[in-house]
């Protein structure tokens, strides 16, 4: 393949307008289409509402033209196959789909279709795609040289690190492994550096060009408060934003528990607000009921468990609220997306607190998973509370966690100074109190006790050691008579976490994982010691100080 050359882009052009009905591709659409119709592999990374569908769809019909037959499909979501393969129909595009919905006679009916080469795009779902009869029908078009493209849709789900890791996704390896010369396309809206390995290595995507769009959802204005009663913080919220003279808007609201979705959904109507239930506990046919009523009417809010949303594609979605914390920045990323996807004005709204971290935590102490995963899993949540806690913009912070700057970056890998104006730090700036003094405590602490003991310690020990306690493990490596024992207590264990998460999230610390999570100074600690960087942190609402607007 040479990506450099591609006689298809005139192809790819006329199938966008002639089929599709617009005008110009969208961000990097034109160079993606161009790459996968030559037959390129492809790991393409784009925002949710950015427009992947095109992406496989168009070289699909660009590569059945010239009679390489018919691409494969694979979508983890029924109701999201059926609204694809509706409008491919709908534009005159030969697509079926093959799934549990389907009776036994329909799906041999797609089969024969199939075999016959008369489909451009064929959806799957991952379990089927991997039977031995499936293979076998795959096998049967490869030998004729009808099976022109494989399509992996929401590629995270191959990553255990994701947020939606589905184990049939690693079965896909196989086609590869059967098939290595048809082309690949993965695309996933949502991927960090982390995730984004493992779809390369599970997928074995070596070979693929990478496509990364800009993540930042620039109409989405993201707000963070901390959770004091978060039901009637929530209802302020959409009274004094979302609520007009003919009602409410549509908005999404996401709730840990089944039980609390059902007790925050009768809360909201009981305050005369028009709000549904949705949660993988209810009846099948309630949540079909409630899922078409969000997407057909107007101004309804569900409040729903994160079982909700994926593949639901209602444009004018006008505010997602979390009334308790996801459990890491990407799926934080990923909910809070599903608002405005039409561009206009949206909110992203979220109440976290003490107990949330907490609760997280627990979980993650309690699951069954190894020590090694556990700490991973801590790492993202620690920096999703970073997030939380930060201080300036949140929206630099998050596109940051990507792996995006958004503006120039400074000494620290921080975009310096880079604010969006469109976040709660960026319009009304929080009381914040100068931690850079401390941050240098902390990190001499780290480099002193490395140096002393050849060895790296974990954040409970440290913090003991700042703030002066004499505790066995202290005194057993002889930790008591360094020259940073003590010179931390002036802060609490709280603040010392507090300021530790805002040092690993700004890459000053880094946490190794294995059992021990032990602490190492990273890049940007040089900056920090140097003096060319500061530390802000909140100022703690238990603080009878503290008073804060708009929260
Ligand atoms: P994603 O799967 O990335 O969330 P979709 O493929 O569903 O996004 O596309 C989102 C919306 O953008 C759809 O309504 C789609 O028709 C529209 N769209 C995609 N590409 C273009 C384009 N080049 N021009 C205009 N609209 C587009
Ligand atoms: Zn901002």
């Amino acid at each position: 393949v040479e990506p450099g050359v591609t006689p298809w882009e005139g192809e790819c052009h006329a199938v966008l307008r002639d089929v599709f009905g617009y005008a110009r591709f969208r961000g990097p659409q034109q160079a993606i289409v161009a790459h996968v119709s030559a037959g390129g592999d492809a790991l393409v990374l784009m925002p949710t509402g950015g427009g992947k569908s095109l992406c496989y769809q168009i070289p699909a019909i660009v590569r059945h033209r010239a009679g390489h037959g018919v691409a494969i499909v694979v979508s983890p979501l029924i109701a999201l196959m059926h609204d694809q393969v509706g409008a491919l129909r709908e534009a005159g595009v030969e697509a079926a789909y093959l799934n549990s919905s389907l009776s036994g006679e329909d799906a041999a009916e797609v089969e024969r279709r199939l075999l016959r080469g008369e489909l451009v795009l064929l959806y799957a779902a991952p379990e089927r795609l991997t039977t031995p009869r499936f293979m076998a029908q795959l096998q049967s078009l490869h030998e004729r040289g009808l099976l022109s493209l494989f399509a992996i849709d929401e590629a995270h789900c191959v990553s255990q690190w994701g947020h939606d890791f589905r184990p049939e996704y690693r079965g896909l390896a196989a086609l590869h492994e059967r098939f290595p010369d048809v082309p690949r396309i993965a695309l996933t809206a949502t991927a960090d550096a982390l995730t984004r390995d493992d779809i390369v290595h599970h997928l074995q995507l070596q070979a693929a060009q990478h496509f990364v769009s800009s993540f930042d959802r620039p109409n989405i204005r993201y707000h963070i408060v901390e959770k004091k009663d978060s039901v009637q913080q929530l209802l302020r919220f959409i009274r004094d934003e979302h609520t007009h003279a003919s009602g409410h808007d549509a908005g999404v609201v996401y709730c840990q528990s089944r039980r609390r979705v059902e007790e925050v959904a009768a809360q909201l109507a009981e305050a005369g607000l028009r709000a549904l239930p949705y949660h993988a506990g209810l009846d099948a046919a309630v949540r079909q009921r409630h899922q078409d009523r969000f997407l057909r009417e107007d101004g309804l809010i569900m409040v729903a468990t994160i079982a909700f949303g994926m593949g639901i594609d209602k444009p004018d979605v006008r505010f997602v609220a979390h009334l308790d914390m996801p459990k890491n920045i990407e799926g934080y990323y990923q909910e809070t997306g599903r608002a405005g996807r039409d561009g206009e004005p949206a909110n992203a709204w979220m109440a976290y607190g003490l107990q949330d971290v907490v609760n997280q935590r627990r979980m993650i102490d309690e699951s069954p998973a190894a020590d090694e995963f556990k700490q991973v899993l801590r790492g993202k949540l620690d920096a999703l509370l970073a997030l939380a806690e930060a201080t300036d913009c949140r929206r630099v912070r998050l596109l940051a966690y990507f792996g995006e700057a958004y503006g120039q970056a400074g000494p620290d890998g921080l975009a310096a100074g880079a604010r969006c104006g469109n976040c709660d730090n960026c319009l009304q700036p929080p009381q914040t109190w100068d931690a850079t003094e401390a941050a240098r405590k902390l990190l001499s602490c780290i480099y002193r006790v490395q140096q002393a003991s050849g060895s790296a310690f974990g954040a409970g020990h440290l913090i003991d050691i700042l703030r002066g306690k004499a505790t066995d493990k202290v005194r057993q490596y002889g930790h008591d008579r360094l020259s940073t024992f003590g010179i931390g207590t002036q802060l609490g264990e709280s603040e010392w976490r507090s300021l530790l998460r805002q040092l690993i999230a700004r890459g000053a610390v880094r946490v190794d994982g294995g059992p021990f999570a032990t602490l190492h100074l990273a890049e940007g600690a040089r900056a920090l010691l140097r003096g060319e960087a500061t530390v802000r942190l909140r100022v703690p609402s238990t603080s009878p100080a503290r008073s804060r607007g708009g929260a």
